[in-house]
């Protein structure tokens, strides 16, 4: 039997090139092609002004294979968290954050995480298999249907399972296809700060913004809890930073999760506003999200711990965003994700804050 293409994945000129062969009109490639990206149709049998003929054979020689969504959870906050199944059989979380007509997505780009930050529940799965641009795309596709009528904006971080610039050929194929649907400007793709994948970032034409997680104010406390740092030094990270190009407007995110006693005193605020002096930056304060089973010895400052950090870095000039974070409640916050029905366990491990 023949092995029928796949045509998620795949941008729409892409598309029309495919099925240009096998249809009546030229005019019948985009039309297949619009129907897959624009409306992101499931199904050739949804394709209503293609003939019936023109349907089944398409279905003979392509298919519109995505992960199938087996398990949705609903956060009191109005966040989703979505387990989506792999024709593998892999299972990978994705989440949507909604706010009023807006939503955010976060994408997943590995089922797994070879990274291992220590505060994180993907980290703690270990490595898991590169997605492909299909899986990468089926997930935006996945959630677009759900929320559809009811969302007018859709933003997209990358901050999901996995290190995106670990996965760049097909994080790359991905955007060039997202990119039909949403704006690069609405497009993040977050990093633990892996220097070769920022700089291939850099070299894209077409570049989505960049969110760096930073988490420690210094090279020693940084490789506590984000090991990758030994192989990136903070040294280097930060002088490939400075030479990134930013078009105009915009700046890098950094991401700095708060962990009580560890890296949230004023000191360490201080610290972090010299490291992003120079630098057109915003800075996300993340409040740890707790999780005693996997993490009993890391806590969340308390509030007022969290406001005194967020005023001294604003007091240095940052700007600074306290993310109390959406789908706590639902496992869907930063670090939570792990790819699987949430009661299966993560294996326990632990770090000492300071
Ligand atoms: S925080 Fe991101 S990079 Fe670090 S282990 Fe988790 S998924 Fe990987």
């Amino acid at each position: 039997m023949n092995q029928r293409i796949n045509l998620v994945g795949r941008t729409s000129a892409e598309i029309a090139e495919l099925v240009a062969p096998h249809v009546d009109r030229p005019f019948r490639g985009r039309q297949v092609a619009r129907w897959i990206v624009e409306r992101n149709a499931s199904s050739f049998l949804e394709m209503t002004d293609l003939s019936k003929q023109l349907r089944a054979e398409l279905e003979r020689r392509f298919a519109i294979e995505e992960p199938e969504p087996v398990d949705i959870v609903q956060s009191a906050d109005g966040s989703s968290k979505y387990l989506v199944r792999c024709a593998d059989g892999v299972e990978v979380e994705c989440v949507s954050m909604r706010e009023g007509a807006k939503a955010t997505f976060c994408l997943s780009t590995q089922a797994g995480c070879a990274v291992g930050c220590t505060f994180c529940v993907t980290g703690a799965i270990g490595a898991g298999r590169n997605l492909k641009p299909h899986e990468i795309v089926g997930q935006y596709r996945v959630m677009v249907r759900e929320l559809e009528a009811s969302v007018e904006r859709v933003n997209i971080v990358f901050m999901g399972m996995g290190e995106p610039l670990l996965n760049t050929e097909n994080l790359g194929r991905a955007l060039q296809v997202l990119y039909e649907s949403v704006s690069p400007k609405r497009i993040t793709v977050s990093t633990a700060g892996i220097l070769p994948g920022i700089r291939w970032l850099a070299s894209l034409g077409k570049r989505p913004k960049l969110a760096v997680s930073l988490n420690a104010p210094d090279q020693v406390r940084r490789e506590d809890v984000m090991p990758i740092a030994r192989r990136y030094p903070l040294d280097e990270l930060f002088s490939t930073l400075r030479a990134f190009p930013l078009e105009r407007g915009r700046r890098i995110t950094f991401e700095y999760v708060l962990i009580r006693g560890f890296n949230d005193g004023g000191a360490d605020a201080a610290l972090v506003a010299g490291l992003l002096h120079g630098i057109p930056s915003k800075i996300n304060v993340i409040p740890l999200n707790e999780d005693p089973e996997h993490f009993p010895d890391l806590r969340r400052p308390d509030d007022d711990t969290i406001n005194r950090f967020a005023v001294r870095l604003r007091d240095s000039g940052q700007t600074v965003t306290v993310r109390w974070s959406k789908g706590a409640d639902v496992a869907a916050a930063c670090g939570q994700l792990r790819g699987r029905r949430s009661s299966s366990p993560a294996p326990p491990i632990s770090l000492q804050p300071r």
